[in-house]
């Protein structure tokens, strides 16, 4: 199954290494719709969710 990126729209390559699920060749965005699990954040979103806390506290 392939999926188009959310982000840009290329067709994303499915990834079956470290985690399962499509990652796109342009943007390196990470789909999990096709595994069911859409619903885990990735870990590079939790990590630009915290960043831009961490930006607001500074400010
Ligand atoms: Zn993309
Ligand atoms: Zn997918």
């Amino acid at each position: 199954m392939r999926c188009s990126c959310t982000v840009c729209g290329a067709y994303m390559a499915n990834s079956e290494g470290i985690e399962l699920g499509c990652v796109c060749p342009e943007c390196l965005h990470r789909c999990k719709a096709c595994l069911g699990t859409d619903s885990v954040k990735d870990v590079e979103q939790i990590k630009a969710l915290h960043e831009e806390k961490v930006e607001d506290n500074e400010a």
